[in-house]
């Protein structure tokens, strides 16, 4: 495992690596849970312990509750050790947040995008940067790293966003142009496996070697974490789900086949559909969703259906690489209680055996969650560096 340059992490070894990684993950940790998780001798801890002690990434507090006749001291990372821009690109607006070293978001930014072209984009991805540092003296001495998030087909490991759906985007060296642009060190990564990392390294991942994140929100995205290694695909696409068929007669989609997941339960596609259903072209998503829980039954039928969509998109997940955990979540979350029992009943009529006892968590996500993901991955770097 290389070490990045530049970024000040004493990680002389991969047992190093181990251990940060694992404290920075799971604790607080004695040394001994430490030892007992990692595999590694008590001394080889000590060794890879001492010189990040050293540094400041890791502190000792003396714990006040007596273990086995003797007081123990933790071992946690110290979270004001450095500092991590991540910022989302979307089709409307930047979203900037400045994160602690466990992930923590302590500043937010939003910058409107009026023109979606490379340079432009860039040049606003400085601009919030430089906006988010100014925020704290704090940030400018210990930011780190950057990433930065988008919807498409992303190589991390190039740092090029190959496709995205913003128009004119093809094959582009998006970090090395942040890079060039904030003076920090870059990485670019696809927003569905960043907000993975983030679940995988800080959220409903800890602990499970595999698990899978999917996202509803205009899009239907999946991310997957088999053998604790985020799945990137050969083809730069791996779980694409919503293009999985849940209705052979249902509804046309973007991607030119018919009855998609996404056709039906899509935040975009479903929308359109409540809209027409109502015969009130000019329904916002808050509004159908109130009228919804207020009981119009034609209204609750098309969240219902959407939920099945999603149900049998989850099954298939299940079956097809058999996760410990599946998290639901994103932006198009906010209805779930509309639609949760359908998602919960068809995965378990669809899900295959003893697919059936993989653990679902539902929950919405706050649009500054995207760029938390960002800035995980940035996070990352620091003991896995981006190329
Ligand atoms: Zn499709």
């Amino acid at each position: 495992m290389r070490v990045a340059s530049g970024v000040g992490l004493p990680l002389h070894s991969p047992a190093a690596a181990v251990v940060f990684t694992t404290v920075l993950t799971m604790g607080p940790l004695s040394r001994v849970d430490v030892a007992e998780r990692t595999g590694l001798s008590s001394a080889a801890v000590t060794k890879a312990v001492r010189p990040l002690l050293t540094a400041g990434y890791l502190e000792e507090t003396p714990d006040q509750r007596v273990h086995v006749g003797r007081p123990a001291s933790p071992l946690h990372v110290r979270s004001d050790a450095a500092f991590f821009v991540g910022v989302k690109v979307t089709a409307d607006e930047l979203i900037g947040v400045v994160t602690d070293l466990r992930a923590r978001i302590r500043s937010v930014r939003h910058r409107p995008l009026t023109d979606r072209a490379v340079r432009p984009v860039v040049a606003g991805i400085a601009e919030l940067a430089r906006d988010l540092l100014d925020d704290d003296p704090a940030y400018q001495q210990n930011v780190r790293s950057l990433g930065v998030a988008m919807a498409g087909d992303v190589d991390r490991a190039a740092g090029r966003v190959r496709y995205s759906p913003l128009p004119g985007w093809r094959d582009v060296p998006l970090g090395d142009l942040v890079a060039a642009a904030t003076g920090l060190v870059t990485v670019a990564e696809n927003d569905v496996r960043a907000l993975t990392v983030a679940e995988q390294w800080f959220g409903a991942g800890v602990g499970v070697s595999s698990f899978a994140l999917v996202t509803v929100g205009t899009g239907i995205g999946c991310g997957l974490v088999m053998n604790n290694a985020v799945i990137q695909g050969s083809h730069g696409v791996a779980g694409e789900i919503g293009h999985v068929l849940a209705e052979p007669d249902g509804p046309e989609c973007h991607c030119g086949n018919r009855g998609c997941v996404e056709s039906i339960a899509g935040a975009a596609a479903l929308g359109a559909e409540l809209r027409a259903v109502a015969g009130n072209p000019t329904m916002s998503a808050a509004e159908a969703m109130a009228r919804a829980h207020a009981g119009d039954e034609r209204l609750r039928a098309g969240y219902r259906r959407a939920g099945r969509a999603i149900g049998l998109a989850l099954a298939t997940v299940a079956n097809l690489v058999g996760p410990q955990r599946i998290v639901l979540s994103g932006e198009g979350l906010t209805a779930v209680g509309l639609y949760q029992d359908e998602v919960r009943d068809t995965f378990a009529a669809r899900a295959f055996g003893a697919a059936v006892d993989c653990e679902l968590i539902l929950r919405p996500l706050r649009f500054e969650q995207w760029a938390r993901g960002a800035a995980a991955v940035a996070i990352q770097t620091l003991i896995t560096p981006a190329r």
